[in-house]
């Protein structure tokens, strides 16, 4: 599959790999339909770099987001999906055909379901982009435990900041929560947990204004009522909400006001044959299973289009 034939035009293309691109392959493939996932460079999506995905129905202890993510691409690909570890360029429509272009050869597809996730938002500050991957992370699993026996801090009051202080708090001394407003957006489940975790301390109307160091972090500048201090800390771990992955769209679909794709009920977009799936879609409800049933709709519905497209066509 693959190439600029003609003869290979998929039925369904995928455009995302994470648990939405994942459920909406493993569907369509059951479906019967010729099913190419263009998954990005890393297949799997966001959730990877999650050591404990909770509230996942079936796990109630919950479940790592590289062991849940494979599981599911394994399924979809025993029923039939292809997968191209490939970022998408851009999409483009030649009459009923969509086209996608990626750096791995461009693909064409009758549908196509647009899952290509979002990705954790950046502080902005001094000091950041120069110290990532030496003390500022995305990602409290994977470097989590580099912290041992340290000081670090995490940004965000969400329930990313809340659910990944509890993981950094299994490895280091001391977690500061830093919330810039009065109070967490997090759900009750995250803020009953961190508040019997002792390693955990929530410091309120505290803004980061610079993260400092010279090969790796040793402080973060926080502005509180107080005044501003350098805080002493090892690793700063930035969870302040995620931004939609849609670059490639350049300009094809009108986007909300955070730059998301609005979709109806049946999770389809204003253009025929484009569907959009998980935390890409207007009005996605942050949570993995919102993702898994969202991409099992988006199939069910690049499904019908597909059918009734061949009534048309007969
Ligand atoms: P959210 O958008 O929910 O929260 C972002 C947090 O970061 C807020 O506390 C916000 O503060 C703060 N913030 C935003 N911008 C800045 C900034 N520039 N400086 C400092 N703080 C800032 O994002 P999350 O990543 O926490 O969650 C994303 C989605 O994923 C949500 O829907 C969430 O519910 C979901 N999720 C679900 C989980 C689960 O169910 N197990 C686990 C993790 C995430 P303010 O309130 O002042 O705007």
């Amino acid at each position: 599959m693959g190439g600029n034939d003609v003869d290979d035009t998929s039925d369904v293309a995928i455009v995302g790999s994470g648990i939405a691109g994942l459920t909406a392959a493993l569907t369509s493939a059951r479906l019967g339909r010729t099913t190419l996932v263009v998954g990005g460079e890393l297949l799997g999506g966001e959730l990877l770099s999650i050591g404990r995905v909770d509230g996942f129905p079936g796990f109630p202890e919950g479940v790592a987001g590289y062991d849940l993510c494979p599981m599911v691409q394994e399924q979809a690909s025993d029923a039939g999906a292809e997968f191209i570890a490939a970022r998408l360029a851009a999409l483009t429509r030649d009459g009923d055909v969509w086209q996608l272009r990626t750096a791995e050869g461009a693909f064409s597809a009758r549908a196509v379901i647009l899952a290509s996730g979002a990705n954790l938002k950046e502080l902005g500050v001094p000091g950041e982009s120069r110290l990532r991957g030496k003390g500022v992370s995305h990602s409290a699993s994977c470097d989590g435990p580099f912290m041992r026996g340290k000081t670090v801090a995490v940004v965000g009051g969400g329930d990313s900041a809340l659910q990944e202080a509890l993981t950094l708090a299994e490895f280091a001394a001391q977690v500061l929560v830093l919330v810039r407003g009065g109070e967490l957006r997090a759900q009750a489940a995250y803020r009953a947990a961190v508040a019997g975790e002792p390693k955990i301390e929530l410091r309120y109307r505290s803004v980061v204004e610079e993260i400092a160091g010279e090969t790796g972090v040793t402080s973060v500048r926080v502005r509180d009522p107080d005044g501003t201090a350098d805080v002493a800390v090892a690793g700063v771990f930035v969870y302040i909400g995620l931004a939609p992955d849609a670059a490639y769209l350049n300009g094809l679909l009108e986007r909300d006001a955070d730059g998301r794709i609005p979709v109806d009920g049946s999770m389809r977009t204003q253009l025929d044959g484009l569907f959009a799936a998980g935390a890409v879609r207007s009005g996605w409800g942050g949570r993995a299973a919102i993702s898994a049933g969202d991409g099992a709709c988006a199939a069910l519905s690049a499904d019908a289009y597909l059918t009734q497209r061949m009534k048309v066509e007969a």
